[in-house]
């Protein structure tokens, strides 16, 4: 980023920061420090001028309004797990980092209402494990849950492996408490089902990656807990087998499929390989398989004959009949389930020690993926001879984590970056052909900022950057992501950090 662009906060700024928060609220330890400038993936965009960690909500709001007053850039932060270089500065001391994490009590559970209120800092697994003990289920999961927050889930309107039957984080959603970019508060926090009271001003919020307001507060829909649950891990001979597997399994299951997750074998390779206490379910090699949960709320039946587990079996055998199913295993216990489930969601860690890879986040509409992967990895191949694609992901939401590891003989990521350029235009704009998203689940941070601008039309660009405008005019919230109000404020090239 230009000098000219940078301008430290003075230290009177910085002293008036310490009064609001107090010693505690500030993080000078400078390890500590450079955790909350480093992406998940090791990354270190910018530096911050302070991290601050605020107790409370006027807390939130007194740091922003002096924010506001001194043109300080703010960067809001949950557990850093964001995938998309959004909860890290992008510039060299002209922002500071406000982390969420000691705003973290659960502060209502409602069983009868299915209701759960809480700060944005409360851990998502944290938000689960609450649920249960009510007898109650949140449903959104994924990998990062032992340490994202849900403010950050809220942000980045997270997926997971439960969107197929739930909806994703947008949906989870009935109230916010908001701190706008000039400090003041809304008060959205109700617990309505039905609200039509002109714009949704809550969902302004969700998915915007902390560019429009800091997430303080929310009431969330937790529901009854699953009682009856089936997982399996199966071969299948290509994705469009998948897809007629899971079209049936709709049925079969009386719509009761929570998840549909594809993999590939050179994927799963890398994370026997580098995750301790991870083996294959199945004994042979498979290039497809299938991670396949289907849950009811009705407890076992005394006879087990109609519960989820024989039901899923008898159309798992009507499946290998019909040659959609070439090997399978049906979890006998939670702890076989858990074990498929950790290999599932170790997909993103074992990336972190594999090959150089990238990564693309791509949903096509769920009848166009076999056809998609189909062409995308032809076209990619023949652009960068030796790539080795290995699509997985979301499959029961069109969601793929499209990714490739780089020809052998590319030793690192910047030896590969050059390619991934290649590749960003290939996948994307097949993507765009297919009237897919380029952004699935992890958002746009600045990483694909330019790819946005690139293949969003002018129209929506234009309403984009006047809501942005609107509710942010001094342009202190999180700059550098997700939308650029200058067109010509330079930007980071994703390809090179992705
Ligand atoms: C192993 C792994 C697996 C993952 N799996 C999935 C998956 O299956 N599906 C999926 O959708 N994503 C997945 N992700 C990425 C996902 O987006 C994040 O894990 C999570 O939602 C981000 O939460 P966080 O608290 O870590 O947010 P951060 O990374 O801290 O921040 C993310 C964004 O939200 C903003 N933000 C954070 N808190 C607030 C707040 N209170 N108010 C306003 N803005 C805020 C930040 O500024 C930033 O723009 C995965 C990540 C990892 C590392």
């Amino acid at each position: 980023m230009p000098d000219s662009l940078i301008s430290a906060p003075s230290s009177e700024f910085l002293d008036k920061l310490t009064a609001i928060v107090g010693e505690k609220g500030i993080v000078s330890d400078p390890q500590a420090r450079a955790f909350h400038e480093t992406d998940w993936r090791g990354f270190v965009l910018g530096r911050a001028a302070a991290v601050v960690k605020p107790g409370s909500v006027e807390e939130v709001s007194a740091v922003v309004a002096l924010c506001d007053q001194h043109g300080v850039k703010i960067v809001p932060q949950g557990g850093l797990t964001g995938l998309m270089g959004a909860g890290v500065p992008v510039r060299d001391g002209d922002e500071i980092v406000l982390s969420l994490a000691r705003m973290n009590r659960i502060i209502e559970v409602n069983p009868t209402a299915y209701t759960m209120t809480v700060e944005a800092g409360v851990v998502l697994q944290t938000i689960q494990e609450t649920a249960a003990t009510h007898d109650r289920y949140f449903p959104i999961s994924l990998g990062a849950q032992g340490s994202c927050m849900i403010g950050g889930n809220l942000s980045t309107n997270a997926g997971g492996a439960t969107v197929l039957h739930y909806g994703n984080t947008r949906s989870m959603v009935l109230g916010l408490e908001v701190v706008l970019p000039d400090g003041r508060v809304w008060d959205g926090l109700r617990s309505l089902k039905k609200d039509n009271t002109g714009y949704d001003l809550k969902d302004l919020f969700v998915g915007a990656e902390g560019t429009l307001g800091v997430i303080t507060k929310a009431v969330l829909k937790i529901f009854p807990k699953p009682k009856d649950v089936a997982t399996a891990w199966l071969a299948v001979p290509d994705p469009k087998a998948a897809l007629e597997l899971l079209s049936g399994a709709r049925i079969a299951a009386d719509d009761n499929v929570t998840s549909c997750e594809l993999m590939h074998q050179l994927g799963l390779d890398g994370i026997y390989k580098h995750i301790p206490g991870t083996q294959p379910p199945l004994q042979d090699r498979h290039t497809w398989q299938i991670l396949m949960e289907w849950s009811s709320t009705r407890p076992i039946p005394p006879d087990g004959a109609s519960g989820m587990q024989p039901r899923m079996e008898a159309y798992l055998a009507d499946c290998m009949e019909k040659g959609l199913v070439q090997d399978a295993v049906i979890a006998q216990n939670e702890a076989q389930a858990g074990a498929f489930w950790k290999i599932r969601e170790a997909h993103a860690e074992a990336g972190r020690h594999d090959d150089p890879a990238c990564s693309f986040d791509i949903s096509v509409a769920v009848e166009k993926i076999p056809s998609f992967i189909e062409a995308c990895n032809a076209a990619c191949e023949k652009a960068v001879p030796g790539l080795r694609p290995r699509p997985m992901g979301h499959m029961g939401d069109g969601n793929l984590h499209y990714t490739f590891s780089a020809p052998a003989g590319i030793k690192d990521r910047a030896g590969f970056a050059p390619m991934v350029k290649v590749l960003d235009r290939i996948v994307h704009d097949m993507v765009s052909e297919a009237d897919g998203s380029i952004s699935a689940e992890h958002g746009i941070g600045s990483v694909k900022l330019l790819e946005l601008e690139h293949y969003r039309s002018q129209t929506e660009l234009d309403v984009m950057r006047a809501i942005k405008k609107a509710l942010d005019p001094k342009g202190i919230m999180n700059p550098g992501k997700v939308i650029r109000v200058d067109p010509d404020e330079p930007v980071r090239d994703g390809s090179t950090i992705r």
